[in-house]
This record gives C-alpha cells, structure tokens and sequence, in this order.
C-alpha cells in the first residue's frame, strides 16, 4: 500500500456549513454528502444500475457481515470489493464494531480486541484493531474505519470515559497496523492489499459528555489520520442532546479534512449537523423504513400501509421528481406493499434514498448561493417527524 490519496478541498462556507470535495482513489465526493448503507454489498432491493441512476457518489459495506460471509479474502481474491460488485465508484467500510455490539449472540471486550459468537452459526471470533484493519485493506474499501469500542445506549459518565480511553488505544494498533501495510507489506505477507492509497479515519467517541469529547478529539489528533468521524451518537440519547455534541466536537476538528457523523439520522438531522459543520453521513434509515412501508417525504413520514391510501391516486410526494413518484400512485404502492411484492421495497427505497440524495444536492446548492439558513427554516417549517395525515 501506498500513501493515502485522500484528498479534500473546502469550495465554501456559510456559517459553519460547508461545501466541500473529497478525492479518493475512485473519484470526487460532493460534499455535504449521505452515504447509503450497502451492508453485505449491496443497498438492500436495489441494483447498482439504480445507485447509478440516483447519482450516488458513495456507498457503504458492513466489514462485520463481509468478514463473516462471504469472507475477506474470498473478496480479496475476486479482486476486492469493487470488483466484486460490480461498483467502481468510491466505497467506506465501518470497523465491524457497531455490528458486534448490537448482533453478535455474545461479545467481550478485552484490552485485545473484541470477541464474539457469529450470528450466523454461532462460532467463535476475535476482531482485534489490527485484524479489522487487514479486513478492511483485503477489501480495499477507499475509506476504512478505526475499531472502536461502542456503546449500544447512552452510558454514564465512567463508561463512556472507559470506552473513550480504551477506543483510543485501539486507534493507534489500527493506525501503526495500517502505516505497516503501507509501507511495509513485505512483513504482512498474508494480507491482500487491494486498494493501494485506501484511507483511515480516526472516530471521536465519548458519550453525551463535552470534556470526554475534547479529550477523545486531542489524543485521536495526535495519533494522526487521513480524517475523523463521530461516533457513539444516535444511540437513543435526545435529538437536541446528539445535535450539542456534535456542535461542540466538529468545530474542535481540523478544517482542512471532512468530518463524518456516523449512523445519523433523520432528513432534518442532516440539515441541523450540515449547520454544525458535518461534511458525510450514512444511515440505514431511508432504506429500512422503505421495506417497512415508510415513506420519508418533504412534508414529513407517510406510513403507505394505511387504509387512507387505498383509492389515492397521487404520488408519494408530489414535489419528488423521482422514477416512483413520476410513475406510481399511494394506492398502487400500498397494494404491492399489503401484497408483499418485492417491488415494494425497491419502489419505496428508490423514493427515499432520491429524497435524501435531493436534500443533499439542495443542501449542497445553497451553501454555495449563501442561502443555507433560508434553506433550513424552510425544511424546518415544512417537514414534520409526525407520520402525515
Ligand atoms: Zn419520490
């Protein structure tokens, strides 16, 4: 592995919000930018082809669900995760960590690393910062992630600091692992680097607590990585408390890199951390609630199954201009929905990941034109969390 090519230019500001360009070795990212989830590569219910038509710059793979099947050096053999699936443009894995807090039939955490019972079939695994740092280079994702240690609900104030403390330590295995990699492959002989100029993210983590945060911020900084995230947030703390952390954390990072908020949110969520200076998100929520008949509109949720759009004949949302609401009616979608046709989830997802990717595009406009705040009082007054009725 070579040097990291990531690169990243801010374009503009308005307020802390702002437009920016990330250069990885598959090509430009826009940013702000969402990232849709594509866990055991692929976007659930939806083709490449479709990721391709709603412009999507960037997906994401799970490294705890490859890992496990169908293997990372299955795909490393096959040429890596891009070739693998057919996608050439940029790609982020996650470090497993979330996945073996909130999946795995049993976890414990040692200074070691993490162990745990596959979900699958009930065998037994150790991720330790080095090994998902060799996962993820077999995969040659463009963007990897640190492990850390994650917290599945808020935790108190000694737990957080633990993990925070800990997450920290396992920072600097997976970064001083990486740099081996790069510049040493000789001494990993049995590691498939796939994606020569793959970038490592550092995760801020620290609960709901501002002095953890900055610490986790400081000591991750030393360390030194291509750019930083924030974690451990979306995790059933107040929305109001998740907005203040992320507030206080963006700023304390540098500049000149993006700064990723990792599993949020809800529509108006992107809006509100744009404002706080977030640059990428990601989360399954726009494509899980479309396979539970959830439709994310600019007026707020429509929930499809409901006896009210059995004979309505208007699009899902009538201000979306994407291929399900130019095409199809409530009525039609909540037939196929009752019906369990699969062609539910893929209509319903294509809808929600266009409105997402649209609220980005907009998002993306307006800091340019310097109208971001009008934008924002605008989707604060239009759209509602209360399903529509
Ligand atoms: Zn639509």
């Amino acid at each position: 592995m070579t040097d990291s090519t990531l690169g990243f230019r801010l374009l503009n500001k308005d307020g802390a919000a702002r437009r920016g360009e990330v250069t990885t070795p598959h090509g430009v990212i826009q940013t702000p930018c969402f990232m849709p989830v594509g866990t055991r590569g692929a976007v659930k219910s939806l083709t490449q082809r479709d990721l391709l038509d709603l412009d999507t710059q960037i997906i994401l793979g799970n490294t705890y669900h490859l890992y496990l099947r169908p293997g990372d050096g299955l795909i490393a053999r096959c040429g890596g995760l891009h070739a693998f699936i057919g996608w050439d443009r940029p790609i982020l894995t996650d470090s497993g960590g979330y996945q073996v807090f909130s999946l795995a039939a049993m976890r414990r955490i040692k200074e070691e690393g993490a162990e745990f019972r596959s979900h699958l079939d009930g065998s037994l695994h150790m991720l330790t910062p080095e090994r998902v740092t060799d996962i993820q280079a077999q995969l040659g994702s463009d963007i990897a992630m640190v492990l850390d240690e994650c917290m599945a609900s808020p935790a108190g104030p000694d737990a957080a600091r633990d993990a925070m403390q800990r997450s920290v330590r396992w920072a600097r295995r997976a970064r001083d692992r990486q740099l081996q990699l790069r510049h040493d492959a000789a001494s990993a002989p049995e590691v498939l680097v796939t994606n020569p100029g793959q970038a490592q993210f550092g995760i801020i983590q620290g609960g709901v607590c501002p002095e953890l945060r900055t610490e986790s911020v400081q000591a991750t900084l030393d360390i030194g990585f291509e750019a930083y995230a924030i974690g451990g947030l979306s995790v059933g703390e107040p929305v109001e408390v998740m907005y203040d952390v992320v507030g206080h954390t963006a700023p304390l990072l540098p500049e000149d890199r993006p700064r990723y908020l990792m599993g949020t949110g809800m529509p108006d969520d992107l809006l509100e951390c744009v404002a706080r200076g977030i640059d990428l998100f990601d989360c399954v929520l726009p494509t899980r609630n479309a396979r539970n008949g959830q439709l994310l509109t600019s007026r707020g949720p429509l929930v499809i199954k409901n006896a009210r759009y059995a004979e309505d004949m208007a699009p899902p949302d009538p201000d979306c201009a994407c291929y399900t609401c130019r095409h199809f009616s409530r009525a039609y979608l909540r037939h196929l929905f009752i019906a369990g046709e699969m062609t539910a989830a893929t209509l319903n997802s294509l809808h929600n990941l266009h409105f997402y990717l649209d609220t980005m595009r907009r998002i993306r406009e307006a800091i340019v034109f310097g109208s971001f705040e009008k934008l924002r009082l605008e989707f604060r007054q239009t759209y509602s969390r209360r399903p529509q009725i």
